[in-house]
């Protein structure tokens, strides 16, 4: 369909005060919406090491390795995850948190191996 100049002008003219539907990542971050589906947590505070996660998970991508007396760590592989949230459902203790963290980037696929325990909460550094 054609357009006559007049009406592409007014059509400029709107977008000059519209939002832009982008922003500047990563200078500028986005909020998820709430039910969105991102990095793994675990708590091992909570773990009683059942590995209802570990049997249920469709890709293999969590494993619960026993590290002391009561005591487990958790390895996930983010890389082979498909954050279908399975291993958090399976999980009667709620030592499995689905966050809304998308930034998973790496440059290196073995930095997405990420070991959870008490001492190291939180995913290795980027
Ligand atoms: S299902 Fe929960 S409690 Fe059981 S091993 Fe996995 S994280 Fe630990
Ligand atoms: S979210 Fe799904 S794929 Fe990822 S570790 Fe849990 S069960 Fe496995």
């Amino acid at each position: 369909m054609k357009k006559n100049p007049g009406m592409m002008f007014w059509e400029v003219l709107k977008s000059f005060f519209k939002k832009p539907a982008t922003i500047k990542y990563p200078a500028e971050k986005f909020d998820m919406p709430d039910k969105y589906r991102g990095k793994l947590k675990f708590y091992p505070e909570k773990c009683i090491g059942c590995k209802m996660c570990m049997r249920d998970c469709p890709t293999g991508a969590i494993t619960i390795n026993k590290i002391g007396e009561k005591e487990f760590e958790a390895e996930i592989d983010l890389g082979k995850c498909i954050y279908c949230g399975q291993c958090v459902d399976s999980c009667i203790k709620k030592a499995l948190e689905i966050t809304q963290d998308v930034e998973l980037a790496q440059f290196d696929r073995n930095k997405l191996k990420v070991t959870f325990s008490a001492q190291n909460k939180e995913s290795p550094e980027k």
